[in-house]
């Protein structure tokens, strides 16, 4: 890279430690307190349609987000050669802030009064039933993979982000060249530990979005690349 005075000093690759309670959430979830790892699809899916219903709101106001007039959507990629499952979505996308706070703390909804029910609880059965309740979120994902990698454009933005992590403790986010990176929005890439391949198969992944997403106002597509 060189030394031109335009480039932010942000532009490097950083990598952080989680807060305390994501990694508390992290050891649960890696640890299988919870045997319903097919959630992670719910979840995914849930927060790919957010982020389209999250633009298609800001583009009331600013329509030259959407200019290039590609219609919301949500992929589902499996690949068995990769041993991968990739959620992409057309929303918002994640600056670089967005994807600090909103995939390195636990200041959310769902997780947050999950985490404080299960402290009030403190029996490791309560938490089958309470991560049903409230949702996990994101951090599902580290149920079934052993990285977890995401590619992010907010909508409108010049530039691009590479978030990834072994869920162990800490994340590192890095610029993404444009060129690799989608045209607004996100993908999730999951490389799934050896005891998740059974979310390769596509008939396994279009009945959970059957059992779990039918509510979904995003179409969700799949692409399986044979193995
Ligand atoms: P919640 O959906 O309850 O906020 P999650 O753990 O599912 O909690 O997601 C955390 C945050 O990460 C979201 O609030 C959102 O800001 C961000 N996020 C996650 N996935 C996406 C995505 N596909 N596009 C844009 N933002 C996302
Ligand atoms: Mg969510």
């Amino acid at each position: 890279m060189t030394a031109d005075a335009k480039t932010p000093t942000n532009e490097a690759a950083t990598t952080q430690s989680f807060e305390a309670d994501v990694s508390r959430l992290l050891h649960l979830m890696v640890h299988s307190v919870y045997s319903d790892r097919e959630i992670f699809v719910r979840e995914l899916v849930s927060n790919a349609a957010d982020a389209c219903e999250k633009l298609r709101y800001e583009a009331i106001a600013a329509p030259g987000l959407i200019a290039d007039g590609a219609p919301f959507a949500i992929v589902i990629a499996l690949d068995k050669d990769a041993k991968t499952i990739t959620v992409s979505d057309n929303g918002v996308g994640m600056t670089r802030e967005d994807l600090t706070s909103g995939l390195g703390t636990i200041a959310r909804s769902g997780t947050k009064a999950f985490l404080d029910k299960l402290a009030a609880e403190d029996a490791k059965s309560e938490a089958q039933a309470l991560i049903g309740q409230f949702g996990i979120g994101f951090y599902s994902a580290f149920m079934v993979a052993d990285e977890v990698v995401v590619e992010t454009r907010r909508a409108g933005a010049e530039e691009a982000w590479r978030w990834s992590s072994d869920g162990k403790g800490s994340f590192t986010v890095s610029p993404l060249a444009l060129d690799a990176a989608p045209l607004r929005g996100t993908r999730v890439v999951l490389h799934l530990n050896p005891e998740a391949e059974e979310f390769l198969e596509p008939w396994r992944v279009e009945r959970i979005i059957r059992d779990h997403s039918g509510a979904v106002a995003v179409p969700v597509d799949f692409v399986a690349k044979p193995g």
